[in-house]
Parts: C-alpha cells; sequence; structure tokens
C-alpha cells in the first residue's frame, strides 16, 4: 500500500502534509499536477509568486525537512492548446473553445486530472490517496467519502480551513497569494475574484495581456472571458479601479 498527498500547495492541500509529518503519518509522496498556460515557452499557469513558493520554499522543506518525496506531474496539454481546439460536434461544431468555461473547467478536466490519474495507475490500485478538504467543507467531505481510497487529514484532524492558514503560517508553508485573495488557482482563472484580477493586472501585466490577445482570435465559441465580461471589459474596469486609487491616494 503507498501512501500520497495530492497537493497544488495551497493552504489546505499543504496543512495535510503538515499534519502527517506531525502525526507520523504514512506518506509515501506528495503529487503535484501543474497545470501550463503555454508548454512551448515554458509559462505555468500557477501565479508566478505561487510558483515560485512551491519550487523554492515548499518543495525543498517538505524533502528536506520533512523526508517526503515531492512528484510533479505535468499534462502534455495546455491552455494555448485547449484554447485553440476545435469542437467537432454539438452547437458550436467548427468553432475552437476559447476560453475555460468557469463551472465545467475543461483546464481541470483535460491538464489537471489526467497526469494525477496516470500516477495513480502506476500504484495498480494499492493506495491511499489524502486529499486536502477542511472540516467546515460538508460537501466536499461528502462527496470524498464515496471513494474508499481517499481520505482527508484536515477531517481526521478536525481543522476548519482557518486552521489550516494558521498551521501552514507557522511553519512558514504560507503561499503569498493569501496576502490579496483567500483561494489558489490558475492565473487564468475564470473564477477568480477581483482581487486576484487586480494583481495580476497591477503585477502581471504581460501575463494579463496574453489574455487580451487571445481574446482577438475570432471564432471562439466562448466569447466572454468569464460569465459576465470579456477580458477587454474587465481590463477597461481595473484601469478605472486604478486610476480611481492614485486619484484617492493624490488627494490625501
Ligand atoms: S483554477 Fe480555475 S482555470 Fe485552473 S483548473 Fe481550476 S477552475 Fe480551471
Amino acid at each position: 500500500m503507498k501512501y500520497i498527498a495530492s497537493c497544488s500547495f495551497g493552504k489546505d492541500s499543504l496543512a495535510q502534509v503538515i499534519l502527517a509529518h506531525e502525526h507520523n503519518e504514512p506518506l509515501d509522496y506528495v503529487v503535484y499536477s501543474e497545470v501550463m498556460f503555454d508548454i512551448k515557452n515554458n509559462i505555468s499557469g500557477e501565479v508566478p509568486e505561487h510558483r515560485d513558493f512551491i519550487y523554492n520554499v515548499a518543495i525543498p522543506k517538505i524533502e528536506k525537512e520533512f523526508g517526503y518525496k515531492v512528484i510533479v506531474v505535468k499534462s502534455e496539454l495546455d491552455f494555448i492548446s485547449e484554447f485553440h481546439r476545435k469542437i467537432v460536434n454539438g452547437k458550436n461544431k467548427g468553432l475552437i473553445r476559447g476560453f475555460p468555461i468557469g463551472w465545467k473547467c475543461c483546464i481541470n478536466h483535460d491538464c489537471k486530472v489526467p497526469p494525477m490519474k496516470k500516477f495513480l495507475k502506476t500504484l495498480a490500485d494499492d493506495y491511499q490517496q489524502h486529499i486536502g478538504i477542511a472540516l467546515d467543507e460538508p460537501e466536499r467531505l461528502v462527496r470524498l467519502h464515496k471513494d474508499k481510497r481517499k481520505i482527508s487529514l484536515l477531517e481526521k484532524y478536525g481543522y476548519t480551513e482557518a486552521m489550516a492558514k494558521d498551521l501552514c503560517a507557522k511553519y512558514g508553508l504560507l503561499s503569498p497569494v493569501y496576502n490579496y485573495t483567500n483561494r489558489n488557482g490558475c492565473w487564468f482563472c475564470p473564477n477568480q475574484r477581483w482581487s486576484e484580477l487586480r494583481w495580476l493586472y497591477q503585477h502581471h501585466r504581460d501575463l494579463f495581456d496574453k489574455l487580451v490577445e487571445l481574446q482577438k482570435t475570432p471564432n471562439k465559441a466562448s466569447k466572454k472571458w468569464n460569465r459576465q465580461f470579456t477580458i477587454t471589459q474587465i481590463a477597461k474596469q481595473l484601469d478605472l479601479m486604478n486610476r480611481q486609487l492614485s486619484f484617492d491616494l493624490g488627494a490625501l
């Protein structure tokens, strides 16, 4: 039997690695599935600060101090290939997919999950998988309990999301993304909050502009970037917010 922890290096999945360490739980591998925006140009889907944290802080600490092996798995598909994938049937036949749809994200389905499944297959069904779901996420826990091979150490040790965050901070393992948001996701995620979009716009304009460029691609099935707006409309809104902030600060 192998014991593995799926880890995105967000607070919940990292907290369970810490709990495994604290409570001497058996753990053979910490497995991370990295989503790529553009494999050819080596652009990750992680927010740059989070990616730096993963490779320069979290992985070294988990391997050297906790003694767990970290395995990074990646798909051969990326955001760019998904964006340009041609739809072969249904009402959008002949169009390209365009931006992922938040409530049925093809990036999760095609890029994130398959490499993890492929890795699990190498264990020939003889494994237990730790998934970081906190005590205050009852609906997700109900779904988790349906698969006997999956358990949550956060649930086992009575950890809520807030407690998981505190535990990560205590070990110097809290990603810097929690300075401006309370979730961890791809920088191109259509489910992002305004605080995350604003961070991207202000600190990683080169990445934000890649989305603006893609917006110009014709024959997209998903014309809007999220449920409400195109990325160009979002850029205008963020620009207004920035100007307002500068104006407010200038008036102080
Ligand atoms: S964070 Fe967003 S874009 Fe990335 S896989 Fe999840 S839902 Fe998709």
